[in-house]
């Protein structure tokens, strides 16, 4: 899937995920805060419209919900310093971490990586027009949230992220170079649980989505 920002067209080559990046969400996962960020990729074919329905597996266990402020790189850049790497950020979406949570589980007792709960195909539905970064005054400080069936699930602000987009970006682009197009989703607010087929969607981030979708049964 293609992301547009400004008449752009950017083809994300990966997808980096941010674990562990809101306290209230460690702890009703009765995890233990890390000290430096948990990463993980999603591959490009987790990507699916956030606005068309949303297809999750049956098969399983449970696929929950993560509702999640992504940010779309547009310069190129390893080992960036923190203090240019707000230089490399292109724009704003809104997207859904989706997590086959009974395999995550499973497969954290017994150390196994996490590639199938994070990686599924449609994994990662995200807004498929990004706000560019000059129009969203300060991104640690918006609003966001889900609704499930019309009541709130996930409520939270980018400001309670305890890794900020600076320090993230510095830190990933150590390990993984950035690639414009790239999209850094930067962690969940509390409140995930279960999607089922059926339901009905309300996602929003303040001054960059607002979207109403649904769920459907894949296979
Ligand atoms: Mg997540």
């Amino acid at each position: 899937m293609r992301i547009l920002l400004n008449d752009t067209h950017y083809t994300p080559e990966k997808i980096i995920g941010v674990g562990r990046n809101y306290d209230a969400h460690i702890k009703e996962m009765h995890a233990t805060p890390t000290g430096e960020p948990v990463l993980f990729i999603k591959p490009p074919t987790t990507l699916c419209s956030l606005s068309e329905d949303i297809v999750i597996p049956t098969r399983y266990g449970s696929v929950h919900h993560e509702v999640e402020l992504a940010v779309l790189i547009s310069r190129d850049g390893s080992a960036i310093d923190e203090n240019a790497a707000m230089e490399h950020i292109g724009g704003y979406g809104l997207a859904l971490d989706l997590t086959l949570r009974d395999m995550q589980s499973t497969a954290k007792k017994k150390g196994l990586p996490w590639a199938i709960a994070k990686g599924f195909d449609g994994a990662c539905p995200i807004s498929r027009h990004f706000v560019a970064k000059e129009k969203v005054a300060d991104p640690h400080g918006l609003a966001i949230s889900l609704r499930v069936n019309g009541e709130t699930r996930q409520q939270g602000t980018t400001a309670q992220m305890i890794f900020r987009l600076p320090f993230l970006i510095s830190y990933i682009s150590r390990f993984f170079t950035l690639k414009s197009g790239d999209i850094i989703l930067t962690g969940t607010p509390s409140g995930v649980g279960p999607l089922r087929a059926g339901d009905r969607l309300g996602l929003s981030l303040e001054a960059v989505a607002d979207v109403e979708t649904r769920v459907v049964a894949g296979t």
